[in-house]
């Protein structure tokens, strides 16, 4: 039975590209009848960020991409779902510490007393050789007496794996295909760090044999470390899973995408108003292409269509632009109650709504979503699009100028104005019979009727339905707009 996991090192926020490997990980699993784990991987204690596991679970449970075993949160309590944990690295100290002791006697590993100094001078001195930094080898050969002497005097000390020399170490990648590299050009690589924990790299191998894991589908990052991983799983005989090492997810510039260079946390695209189903189907397609030429997947749908054949071997482009184009198809698709719902809290947040109108005014939230749907790639954008509509700045531009100047204009607004003070409510069905009255009645025609009307009413030549505009903004403010016109 296929079994997968994704081992995020809760180190503060999600990266889109964890994100991803979840993702496929959790899909192959689906896809195949098998199991998908998550197992926290937070060994390096100085890396660990308070809160991260809470919100790197809540995370991947908004996203949908759930673990059939692992830890989760009950209640605000830690539980663990599974026949294999614990699934938390920390708390499997114990079981490092055993297999670490049979490689110490069959010689597959030995105690490195080398300072960090001696380490740098030795590096440096390759360095100016135009040599790859790399372990000397200088604790290879110690005897058993003068390192178990040494570790007694209290002597701070590592545990390095013995690797092999000039042997050919193989393995097979999904995505890559054979992948050959000579062990000499590895490290003797610690696995066992002087804190006493151990180091990502033997904790991964001894876990990933453990929990039985079959397919290791994480980012091409790891690729130079599957060497490191391929000797551990040698040297305790053990068989190795199938690799699959997914391509970089790049920035515009074809950089792999950073912080730096702005959005890559999960949480941060959440919070902006993106949908955890439009991220997830965007990302879907960071690296995978699916058999057909649709784009929109449900969650359903990708597990029916994945496949790890066409996951591709060059980076992607992680293209803001079609998240959007992506998310605005999502927002549109939804249900009106729902989407009134999800977008409440940002209608908050501008300051034009609060959050009673969720239950009080309905149908006043309804209309004002109505409206601005068709312009919506975030949910966020609403914020800006109510701002917009309620903080009247008026457009300088000669066309406007033109408008508001016509000859007609003042009739319109006198007409517009009598008629809105007797208007029996401000609904935009009422305030479109008011224009045709006033086309008719004044003659006033087209763009000459409707352009002056929406420039006074909005201070902007373009824009959404102007007759549900002004319906949300209301008879008084509307009815000033004209008036401070006059
Ligand atoms: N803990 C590693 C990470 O943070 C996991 C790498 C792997 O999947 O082997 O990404």
């Amino acid at each position: 039975m296929v079994r997968v996991r994704f081992a995020p090192s809760p180190t503060g926020y999600v990266h889109i590209g964890s994100l991803r490997t979840a993702l496929y990980n959790y899909l192959y699993a689906k896809k195949m009848g098998g199991s998908y784990i998550l197992r926290i991987e937070d060994t390096d204690q100085k890396r660990f960020v308070e809160g991260s596991m809470e919100n790197l679970i809540g995370c991947l449970e908004k996203t949908g991409i759930l673990h059939d075993e692992g830890p989760t949160y009950v209640d605000g309590e830690l539980v663990e779902n599974g026949d294999f944990g614990p699934y938390i690295q920390s708390d499997r100290l114990d079981l490092y510490k055993e297999h670490l002791r049979v490689l110490l006697e069959e010689g597959h590993a030995y105690p490195c007393f080398c300072s960090k100094e001696r380490l740098e001078e030795v590096r440096e001195a390759q360095r100016q050789q135009n040599l790859t930094p790399k372990y000397d080898g200088h604790c290879r050969n110690l005897s058993r007496e003068e390192a178990q002497d040494r570790i007694m005097n209290g002597e701070e000390f590592v545990i390095r794996l013995k690797m092999p020399v000039n042997e050919e170490i193989t393995f097979f990648d999904e995505v890559r295909g054979q992948v050959t590299i000579n062990s000499d050009e590895v490290d003797d690589q610690v696995l066992i760090k002087s804190d006493g924990f151990p180091t990502y790299h033997f904790a991964v191998v001894v876990d990933d044999h453990l929990m039985g894991i079959t397919h290791v589908i994480r980012g091409e990052e790891w690729l130079p470390s599957t060497p490191k991983h391929v000797l551990l799983y040698q040297a305790f005989g053990w068989e190795q899973p199938t690799y699959v090492h997914l391509p970089n997810i790049l920035n515009a510039d074809k950089k792999k995408l950073s912080k730096r260079q702005g959005d890559v946390a999960v949480e941060d695209f959440l919070a902006k108003g993106y949908l955890p189903e439009a991220l997830v189907n965007y990302i879907a397609l960071l690296g995978w292409s699916p058999d057909t030429n649709e784009e929109i997947f449900s969650m359903d749908e990708l597990v029916q269509h994945f496949d790890l054949k066409r996951v591709n071997k060059s980076g992607a482009v992680f293209d803001v632009k079609k998240l959007k184009w992506m998310n605005g198809e999502y927002i549109r698709k939804m249900p009106m109650d729902v989407l009134v719902d999800k977008t409440l809290p940002y209608m908050v947040q501008s300051g034009y709504v609060s959050a009673e109108d969720g239950e009080k005014n309905r149908d006043h939230l309804e209309k004002i979503v109505d409206t601005f749907v068709e312009k919506m790639d975030t949910l966020a954008d609403i914020k800006e699009e109510l701002e917009n509509i309620f903080v009247y700045r008026l457009e300088e531009s000669p066309e406007v100028e033109e408008m508001l100047q016509l000859d007609t204009t003042s009739l319109l607004v006198k007409a517009a104005l009598k008629k809105m003070e007797d208007a029996e409510n401000f609904e935009p069905d009422t305030l479109k019979k008011i224009f045709k009255e006033i086309q008719k009645e004044e003659g006033i025609k087209g763009k000459n009727l409707f352009m002056p009307a929406r420039i006074i009413a909005t201070g902007q030549m373009h824009g959404a339905d102007l007759m549900k505009i002004m319906s949300i903004l209301g008879k008084e403010e509307v009815m000033d707009r004209f008036r401070r016109f006059i």
